[in-house]
């Protein structure tokens, strides 16, 4: 496969970075998840507009304007495929390892594309786990830094679990790699935005799904409490879109099986796929 590296197109196995990649050394960079489908990209806009949100948080200027990343990203694409676009940002190479930002350095811009794989059993619903939401206090900006994320999936992977579903103070923020959302007493509700979740593309589209159907939503704060007797849980991200969780924390949610809400929804969610397409 052919991915972009700083300006070029180049075959996987050829593209190279310094180990003084500022990336690599602190994971000083940012990234995006597209999702395209039918070999178009979806909410392009919006996704670029987090993308320029996360640099702004991070102290560094976008190396490329708004019009120059779909120019830059769709050579990637596949055509007619469903397909999703890795993009990642770092502050790049500096002469030495030291914390404070280097002068005059070239941000690295690594792009690359992989077929959208839907997870195995999406349909018949899957098992998650809470976990004490041990993240950083800055979860809103899409950082490379990764790894209590990838501590807590682990953990939940052990468990034979999809997700960890993350809590703090009591008070349910997302998953590990996911927005979530639960139908309490017939409403769907999803905890607002701020510096505790990444703001989801995906969840946005469900948002707005909503709105124009008549389906009665709220942003709340969903307490761990609430969570445990809901009608329903979804996690949602690009490329899983919506998942049914049947089972949490080993007790099954409602009957144990996905809910007529995220029935209704993941149909919508399809139609506005092809829609956009
Ligand atoms: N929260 C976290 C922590 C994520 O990593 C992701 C993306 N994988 C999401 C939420 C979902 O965001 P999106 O719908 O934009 O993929």
């Amino acid at each position: 496969p052919t991915v972009y590296l700083n300006g070029q197109y180049l075959p996987l196995d050829q593209a190279k970075i310094s180990v003084l990649d500022r990336g690599f050394l602190f994971g000083d960079g940012i990234y995006e998840v597209i999702p395209a489908y039918a070999g178009r990209l979806f909410r392009l806009p919006e996704h670029i507009d987090r993308l320029e949100a996360s640099l702004k948080s991070i102290r560094l200027n976008s190396p490329h304007s708004r019009e120059q990343w779909a120019g830059i990203l769709e050579p990637l694409l596949e055509p007619g495929q469903d397909q999703y676009i890795y993009l990642q940002i770092t502050r790049g190479v500096a002469p030495k390892r030291d914390h404070a930002f280097p002068e005059h350095i070239e941000p690295t811009v690594f792009a690359m594309c992989s077929p959208i794989v839907p997870l195995s059993g999406r349909d018949s619903g899957v098992k998650a786990i809470t976990l004490d939401d041990t993240r950083w206090a800055l979860c809103h900006i899409k950082a490379i830094t990764l790894l209590a994320n990838i501590l807590l999936r682990q953990n939940a992977v052990d468990q034979g679990c999809t997700e960890a579903i993350l809590v703090k103070d009591g008070y349910v923020t997302e998953g590990a790699a996911s927005n979530i959302f639960a139908v309490l007493d017939g409403i769907l509700v999803t905890p607002p935005k701020g510096e505790e979740i990444l703001p989801g593309i995906t969840r946005d589209v469900i948002l707005e799904l909503a709105r124009t159907n008549d389906i009665p939503y709220s942003e709340d704060i969903i307490s761990l409490e609430a969570l445990k007797t809901a009608d329903e849980i979804w996690l949602t991200s690009s490329t899983r879109e919506i998942i049914p969780v049947v089972e949490l924390d080993s007790e099954p949610v409602s009957d144990g099986k996905p809910g007529p809400v995220w029935q209704k929804m993941h149909q919508l969610y399809q139609e506005f796929k092809k829609a956009q397409s």
